[in-house]
């Protein structure tokens, strides 16, 4: 070492150091918090009850359906449970047109969601769908429905396992009369309109369903404790005592089975510490805000999640750009409309293909900034000092990530015996990633109730399909709750 360009990269990504006593910090404040959102409303951590009271363990049995509206395409599966942590899944997947999104009414809108589910029967199930037909022109009363969950992701007010009323609509939908209404009881009465054979059985949130999704298909007998998405976003879901969510006896018409003494909680981690008591802020996660459309708002989400990370990075390189010659050397080409320049110009996937690439002549370094910013011959420097600043900015992003983890662990006291704690992960952050979990356990360690111990009791494993085979779960745990 070291030229300026190298020491000023340096210097900025000591900027993004997340050290052992913050991270104690972080872990005391976020139980603080989530007991606080336990309690009562309109607190940082919304702590969201979901009225699932159970979690699988792997036995579970039977055929399922889910359906996903959560963006721009609507998903439709069937998922058979064999009962032995395995499972099949049948998919469909349509778009939404755009119309319906924006400009028709809910009954357009779940009129629509309900004839892809009969479209869907008819293709994959056409037995059962032509016996309930029989069934029903005879006049025979009504025996076998399939149960369905339903990953509704909007934000919902909740009262019960089926039940929950739209708030606001997100992510480009708009129809206002849908809002303040029940999408349980709409979805369900579009299905009736067409006589299908489907009861909307659960509301599905998709972490939850990551949770479910893992404790089903994860080894051994112990439920999985914690889900947890890193992805575009990122939220958890946990198993909670009954008795600790006291604001539930606030809630009207709240119902829901209380024999487990058990509920999961939805944290909706992505706005812990929105008045950054104790997150680590630096001039690009300020001006990131400041420039997002919700400033102030999901501040731990905006330091963690995939649609940020790039952004973080794409700042800082524009710093060392603008202050310290990064890409100027005579060789190298910016081109003026470079996404270098541009908001949201940076997929977070750059950082890791960036943060992959161990060799000495630094090829994937090369590729990426050619792929994602267009940039040419790029000197050794200018790529060791995107390396350095990718590496910090996602050492960070996966030792914060410790931070709820370790909160849950602590908080529920599950670190107290010598059983295996289960996570279920999500989420193409922590999936692809170079050594994601590696950084976040080393951060869990650092957190003295966990500590050495507790992290060997921590097992974390890769959780897919939440939205299908977790809704199907959690749509049995409703029918059982009958
Ligand atoms: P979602 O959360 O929307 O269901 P994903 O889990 O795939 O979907 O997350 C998408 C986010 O992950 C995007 O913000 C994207 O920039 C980021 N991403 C995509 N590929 C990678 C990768 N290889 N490494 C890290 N982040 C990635």
């Amino acid at each position: 070492m070291s030229s300026p360009l190298l020491a000023e990269a340096t210097r900025i990504a000591r900027e993004f150091d997340y050290p052992a006593d913050q991270v104690q910090r972080g872990v005391a404040e976020y139980i603080r918090q989530s007991n606080e959102g336990l309690a009562k409303e309109n607190t940082t951590l919304s702590q969201i009850p979901t009225f699932v009271t159970a979690v699988p363990n792997g036995t579970e049995k039977g055929l399922y359906l889910a359906v996903d509206l959560g963006g721009t395409n609507f998903r439709v599966c069937s998922v058979q449970l064999h009962g032995d942590t395995t499972f099949s899944l049948t998919q469909s997947k349509i778009m939404i047109p755009r119309e319906l999104m924006a400009s028709g009414t809910s009954k357009d809108l779940f009129t629509f969601l309900a004839r892809q589910i009969e479209a869907f029967l008819r293709i994959h199930h056409n037995e059962h769908f032509e016996a309930h037909q029989r069934r029903r022109r005879e006049g025979h009363e009504e025996e076998e429905l399939f149960d369905l969950g339903f990953t509704f992701s909007f934000p919902v007010r909740q009262y019960g396992i089926n039940s929950g009323t739209l708030i606001r609509w997100t992510k480009g939908f708009n129809i206002p009369d849908a809002v303040g209404h029940d999408v349980c009881a709409l979805l369900q009465s579009a299905i009736d309109h067409l006589d299908l054979p489907v009861r909307v059985a659960a509301l599905v949130n998709d972490t939850v369903g990551t949770l479910m999704a893992r404790s089903y298909t994860s080894p051994g007998e112990t439920g999985t404790l914690i889900g947890a998405i890193f992805g575009t976003g990122t939220n958890g879901a946990y198993v909670e005592k009954l008795e600790n969510i006291t604001k539930l006896k606030h809630i009207k018409d709240a119902h829901y089975d209380t024999h487990t003494g058990e509920m999961i909680i939805n944290a909706e981690w992505g706005s812990f510490d929105n008045q950054l008591s104790v997150l680590p802020s630096t001039i690009y996660d300020r001006d990131l805000d400041a420039d997002s459309n919700n400033p102030g708002i999901q501040m731990f989400e905006k330091r963690v999640s995939g649609m940020f990370l790039g952004e973080i990075l794409r700042r800082a390189l524009l710093d060392l750009y603008n202050n310290a010659q990064l890409f100027k050397a005579t060789e190298t080409s910016v081109p003026s409309d470079s996404f270098l320049h541009r908001q949201w110009g940076l997929d977070t996937s750059l950082l890791s293909d960036v943060e992959g690439d161990t060799l000495p002549q630094m090829p994937k370094i090369k590729a990426a900034l050619k792929e994602h910013l267009a940039i040419e011959n790029p000197t050794d420097d200018d790529c060791k000092a995107v390396k350095i600043l990718t590496h910090a900015i996602g050492k960070r992003a996966a030792r914060l990530s410790a931070v709820p983890l370790a909160a849950v662990l602590i908080h529920t006291g599950k670190l107290d015996t010598d059983d295996i704690v289960d996570v279920g992960v999500d989420g193409s952050v922590v999936e692809f990633y170079p050594n994601f979990e590696g950084h976040l356990r080393d951060a869990l360690r650092e957190v003295p109730e966990v500590g050495v111990a507790g992290d060997k009791k921590v097992r974390i494993g890769i959780s897919k399909d939440g939205s299908g085979v977790g809704a199907a779960l959690i749509a049995l745990v409703a029918s059982k709750d009958e």
